[in-house]
């Protein structure tokens, strides 16, 4: 069975099989989480997002890790939130299942992702984390090659969030 778990830290020092990068639709990265996996896999990571040629909002695309420790990262472009009733968790939930379809399909054994769209995007984290937890734990067979999913925070807060979302959900 796949674990589920939620550390504090920095997501481009992850020694996982991917990465999930929270890009925006053009691929040609961007500021906080964008910015420093751009940064941290070197040009060579802005050059195969350019041969992409973007990625809609909720969808997810796959390049290498370069120079990362991650032998790939997965590009999902997370909503913007405007009040809640743009689809907004529809499409969070459908940017978990991509990057996770992607996983299966080159067959990972660990993935971790950032607190899609609660930077910039101001998605409300208390609702992003429930999308988060929900859809990774239900999009999941009992027998899923991937053994572990992180969902990497980069601030305690975002941690503790996160820790009790998982913890609700172990004891239900
Ligand atoms: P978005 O535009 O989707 O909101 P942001 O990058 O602004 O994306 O923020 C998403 C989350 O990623 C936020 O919780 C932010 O604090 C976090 N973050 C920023 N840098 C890193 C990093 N190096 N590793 C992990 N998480 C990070």
């Amino acid at each position: 069975m796949t674990q589920l778990t939620a550390v504090r830290g920095d997501i481009t020092q992850l020694d996982v099989d991917a990465i999930v990068n929270a890009a925006n639709e053009s691929l040609l990265g961007g500021s906080g989480v964008d910015g420093a996996i751009h940064r941290a896999a070197g040009p060579e990571l802005l050059a195969a997002c350019r041969a992409i040629g973007g990625c809609p909002t909720g969808a997810a695309r796959i390049t290498p890790g370069f120079a990362l420790p991650a032998r790939f990262v997965i590009h999902t472009v997370g909503p913007v939130w405007r009040g809640g009733k743009h689809q907004e968790p529809a499409l969070l939930a459908s940017c978990y299942r991509e990057s996770l379809a992607l996983a299966h399909d080159h067959a990972l054994r660990s993935i971790a992702f950032p607190a899609i769209s609660t930077g910039n995007y101001g998605f409300p984290l208390a609702l992003a984390t429930r999308i988060a937890v929900d859809t990774v734990a239900s999009s999941l067979a009992p027998d899923d090659p991937l053994q572990r999913v992180t969902f990497c925070c980069f601030s305690d807060h975002d941690l503790a969030v996160y820790e009790r979302e998982l913890a609700q959900r172990a004891a239900s």
